[in-house]
């Protein structure tokens, strides 16, 4: 069984997939961490990668395909996985549909005010680079060392809109890709949900699969 999980960042993707290992025993995959597991690696496809990677490139549909496959092959996926982050473009989302079987893309819907909340609450900590929620948590120190907290300008409200901008120019036609072939289900997230409320809207269309 394998899965996309698709959805803007601070949408909640990483706790989905969490539960989602947990309950089904699939294999939650990045491309953003293989390509780091492949570098670190230095075998040939790892090198390729680097060769983009170092200089600023992104790294093309086919490389990426590849670097996926090379991971779902591994006897810990005989589960199935969780793709995370990928495919982010339509050509992708072809190209992936010719090699590997997608039984279920989630997609998790949320407003602009959810993701400006979430992820615009972030504050790190310059010392030790813990992250807190600190503007929930009214604390202006490190909750772990003391050291002071600053908001990293990824976070500031302006990119944060302009990434999401971004998000949602190329994912329409994604999930249309998706839809066509009655693969998609779409959860609505509130801003007053935990994750788990969003999950428990989930698991049930993961179970019947
Ligand atoms: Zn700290």
């Amino acid at each position: 069984m394998n899965i996309i999980l698709n959805g803007a960042s601070g949408c909640g993707k990483g706790s989905m997939a969490g539960f989602l290992t947990r309950d089904f025993g699939l294999v939650h995959i990045s491309t953003g961490d293989l390509f780091r597991e492949q570098i670190a690696k230095q075998t040939p496809l790892g090198k390729k990668v680097e060769s983009y990677v170092s200089t600023g490139k992104w790294v093309p549909d086919e490389v990426t395909i590849e670097v996926l496959l090379d991971r779902i092959k591994q006897p810990d996926c005989a589960k199935g996985v969780i793709l995370d982050g990928f495919p982010r473009t339509l050509n992708q989302a072809i190209a992936l549909d010719k090699v590997l079987d997608i039984d279920l893309v989630i997609a998790i819907d949320v407003t602009d005010e959810i993701v400006q909340t979430r992820l615009g609450g972030r504050y790190m900590c310059r010392q030790c680079g813990t992250i807190h929620a600190a503007r929930w948590d009214k604390i202006d120190k490190c909750k772990k060392c003391g050291g002071e907290l600053y908001q990293r300008d990824d976070d500031k409200a302006e990119f944060i809109q302009k990434r999401l901008e971004n998000f949602k120019k190329n994912n329409g036609e994604i999930l249309d890709f998706y839809r066509e072939k009655d693969k998609l289900f779409i959860v609505h997230d509130k801003l007053e949900n935990t994750p788990a409320d969003t999950y428990a809207l989930v698991k049930d269309v993961v179970a019947k699969l």
